[in-house]
């Protein structure tokens, strides 16, 4: 029986072609892993990397005043993303006014925001954090509108708005 064998700049071209095809398949795979990777940075990177208004409310747990963000009466289209690590958090889509002065979700992108009890300021409440980077978003509440009865308060400085 006879064996194909092909001159051996066309092996190294065929090999080449597949090493190519193999990195195009598994680059979406690759940016999936690295955009779920937790970023974990000293206090001092994030002082650095961060504006004094986003580092006291990521960093420290602030609240900005109602009424005084850039996104409480937003209603672009698009995608929130965490200001202190770009990971996308809400959609547009889930936005509602909640009439606090404070941007007002029904639900998260699933599982990219994470909740934990904060009794803070004298208060029993649910704090909402950025899966990523563990970045205050706000709080989450039970008062909010259909399909999910919940309403996701934050912070206008927690979030960058990528518009659609
Ligand atoms: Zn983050």
């Amino acid at each position: 029986m006879e064996i194909e064998t092909l001159p051996l700049p066309a092996q190294k071209s065929r090999a080449a072609f597949r090493l190519f095809l193999c990195f195009w398949l598994f680059l979406p795979v690759i940016d999936c892993w690295s955009n779920s990777e937790n970023l974990t940075l000293s206090d001092e990177e994030w002082r650095k990397k961060l504006s004094s208004e986003c580092y006291r409310v990521c960093r420290e747990k602030g609240t900005e005043r109602p009424f005084k963000g850039k996104y409480w009466n937003c209603h672009e289209p698009g995608i929130y993303q965490c200001a202190a690590c770009g990971y996308s958090l809400f959609r547009s889509e889930d936005k509602f006014d909640s009439g606090t002065g404070w941007p007002s979700f029904v639900r998260p992108i699933a599982g990219h925001v994470t909740s934990k009890p904060d009794s803070s300021d004298g208060m029993e409440r649910i704090e909402v954090i950025c899966s990523r980077c563990d970045s205050h978003l706000g709080h989450v509440f039970n008062d909010g509108p259909k399909p999910t009865g919940k309403r996701f308060c934050l912070n206008s400085a927690s979030l960058d708005l990528q518009k659609k």
